[in-house]
């Protein structure tokens, strides 16, 4: 239960009742994205294995989506999809070892030529330096947890302290001292809870004497799925380090066993650095209501992807199944957003930039190919909204999660998924061993994916279908098959 104080809600009637009016003013946009943080790890989503009370905020004031999916689910093309409003084929960063063209346009450059003051803190991993901002303060590459190294506009410098709350306390340095007479853009991007899941000394002991619930399919064994899905290499315990568990596997613990173990040890820590990351949501959060702004301010929370937290025994993304497909997204937006809305249209990572800059009054540009989801949070959908997502992931076999190629189509109702295992030129780790193979689920009645529909002849026709639909939309969308 979240309670406004009476200014914050003054503020939020005042902000109702202004945008009656002809002429809003630009909103000023907080963008928050953590790193792998899984919407089931968030208690606004209904998570069963911890609380979250400062990202529910956000979701009490505004709008929780339920079906926003990631168009390629890994850190880099992720960002860089997020930016441009592009997929990987169109932007080019394919992978984790692809760099964005500091060139190529983007949503802060649009938001600069609107008028915004522009910043990007924290984890930016996209190998170029930032363009487009008019501060920007990052994480070499990954970037470390404790007493991390950042690049402030190129002067590398290395502070103490936990990452977490570094990039917190630079956000707010900055708008502290950003012109208050425009407005601003940010993108604050936190490293956690990003492996190896290193947590802050404060938290060290969260969770200490629990026993966190395990998921129902955290003893999955892939049977009737594809092959390549078997052999991937994300399993809880098994395919972990030493510098993921902080401890020593102990001998002979093995199967079943090793991954109840070890789920224990991740998930804890995994949930400790989202502690953090929730206290400094609520810092940015108090900051916008002391200051005033939390009626003229989108706030967003999102994470670049989402993780399997022990779901089908894995840890990681990559996979188009749900829980790495789909992201976290809350937005709130007094002035425009009802309080405590949910929307299940189906919003792409390629939908935000065009979104922000609807808010911001610009068009946006012909070659970003998302679509603003403005009218949606707002309660209206549009009547030819999508129905459909199209998925693919490039980086095939990197030699350590072993996770093939593939590409997909989800509906509301149906999911398949097409593994050709051919890296198509790609850079990245050879030789495919894995033949082509496809997955389909039955998302309404098989909502953990466990069940892979593809060879059984009742779901023919649906698959016959799928198949016509994904071929339509990824030529829609430019991209070509395997
Ligand atoms: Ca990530």
């Amino acid at each position: 239960m979240v309670t406004y104080t009476r200014r914050e809600l003054l503020g939020m009637v005042g902000a109702a009742g202004a945008a009656l009016g002809a002429g809003r003013k630009q909103p000023n946009i907080l963008y928050m994205m953590t790193d792998d943080h899984a919407s089931h790890a968030i208690s606004a989503y209904g998570s069963r294995i911890n609380h979250t009370p400062h990202i529910d905020r956000i979701a009490e004031g505004g709008v929780r989506f339920t079906n926003c999916f990631c168009t390629n689910s890994i850190c880099t093309p992720s960002r860089a999809a997020i930016l441009t409003g592009q997929y990987s084929h169109r932007n080019g960063v394919y992978t984790l070892n692809d760099r964005l063209d500091p060139n190529r346009n983007h949503v802060a450059k649009e938001l600069q030529k609107a008028g915004y003051q522009t910043a990007m803190i924290g984890k930016w991993h996209l190998a170029s330096d930032p363009t487009g901002f008019d501060y920007w303060n990052i994480l070499p590459g990954q970037g470390v947890y404790y007493d991390p190294v950042f690049i402030e506009g190129g002067t590398k410098k290395q502070y103490q302290g936990y990452c977490t709350d570094l990039i917190g306390d630079f956000t707010l340095d900055w708008l502290k001292r950003r012109d208050p007479n425009k407005p601003f853009f940010v993108m604050s991007h936190h490293k956690a809870p990003h492996r190896p899941w290193q947590p802050a000394p404060k938290y060290a002991d969260l969770f200490r004497d629990q026993t966190i619930p395990e998921p129902d399919n955290l003893y999955d064994h892939y049977e009737g799925r594809a092959r390549s899905v078997a052999d991937v290499k994300m399993r809880v315990g098994e395919n972990m380090n030493r510098t993921d568990l902080k401890t020593d596997i102990p001998p002979g613990l093995k199967g079943d066993a090793l991954r109840k173990w070890a789920y224990q040890l991740y998930i804890k820590d995994y949930l400790r650095c989202i502690q953090s990351v929730d206290d400094n949501v609520g810092r940015m959060l108090d900051y916008l209501e002391t200051e005033r702004l939390a009626s003229d301010t989108i706030v967003i929370y999102t994470s670049d992807q989402g993780f399997f937290l022990g779901d089908h025994g894995w840890f990681d993304k990559r996979v188009m199944y749900e829980e790495a497909l789909r992201m976290p997204f809350l937005m709130r937006y007094p002035a425009a957003i009802r309080p405590k809305s949910l929307n299940g249209d189906i919003a792409l990572n390629i939908d935000f930039a065009p979104t922000f800059l609807d808010y911001a009054g610009a068009k946006p540009p012909a070659e970003m190919q998302g679509r603003s989801f403005r009218a949606n949070v707002e309660g209206h959908t549009p009547k030819d909204w999508r129905k459909a997502m199209y998925y693919r992931y490039w980086m095939h076999n990197d030699g350590d999660h072993h996770v093939p190629a593939h590409y997909g189509i989800r509906t509301e109702r149906w999911k398949l998924i097409y593994y050709y295992g051919r890296p198509l030129g790609m850079r990245g780790a050879n030789p495919p061993d894995t033949q082509p193979e496809w997955e389909l689920f039955d998302m309404r009645n098989d909502p953990r994916e466990m069940k892979n529909l593809y060879s059984d002849p009742r779901h023919a026709s649906v698959v016959r279908d799928l198949k016509a639909q994904l071929e339509k939309l990824q030529k829609e969308v430019g991209d070509t098959p395997a």
